[in-house]
C-alpha cells in the first residue's frame, strides 16, 4: 500500500503522495503543517510561540537595560491595570490584541528590571 510522504505519517496515499488528512491541509491552507498542541521543531510549545511573537512585537528587549533573552516579562506601565491584568494573564491572545491596540499601555521589562520596578513601587507606598 502506498502511504503519505509526510515524515511521520503512515496513512494511505490519497494524492499528491499525501494522505486525504495532509492533501485537504494542503489544498486548503498551501501547508502541510498543522496547529499541534506539542512542541514544535524549535521546542516551543504554542503558547511560548505566541509569547515570543508578542515580545519580538514589542522590539524583544528590555525596555530599561536592553536586555534581550528568556527572562523577558511583558509589563503593564499603568499599575491600576491589575484587574485588566488579571484577565489578560489566562487569555494570551487578548493580552496580544491588547498589547497591539494600546502599545503604550505596556513595556518589556527583563525579570531583574521588573523586580527593581516592584521594590521602588513598594518604597514609593510605604
Ligand atoms: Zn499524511
Ligand atoms: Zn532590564
Amino acid at each position: 500500500m502506498k502511504t503519505c510522504t509526510i515524515k511521520g505519517c503512515d496513512k494511505k496515499h490519497i494524492a499528491k503522495g499525501l494522505c486525504f488528512m495532509h492533501y485537504m491541509r494542503l489544498k486548503r491552507r498551501g501547508i502541510t503543517e498543522g496547529t499541534r498542541p506539542y512542541p514544535y521543531k524549535d521546542g516551543l510549545t504554542t503558547i511560548q510561540r505566541s509569547r515570543k511573537r508578542l515580545i519580538d512585537y514589542m522590539g524583544g528587549k528590555c525596555s530599561k537595560c536592553g536586555y534581550s533573552g528568556p527572562a523577558l516579562q511583558i509589563d503593564h506601565i499603568k499599575e491600576n491595570g491589575n484587574m485588566h491584568r488579571k484577565e489578560l494573564k489566562d487569555n494570551r491572545s487578548k493580552l496580544y490584541n491588547a498589547v497591539k491596540n494600546n502599545p503604550e499601555n505596556f513595556q518589556l521589562l527583563c525579570a531583574n528590571c521588573n523586580a527593581e520596578k516592584y521594590y521602588s513601587y513598594l518604597k514609593f507606598r510605604r
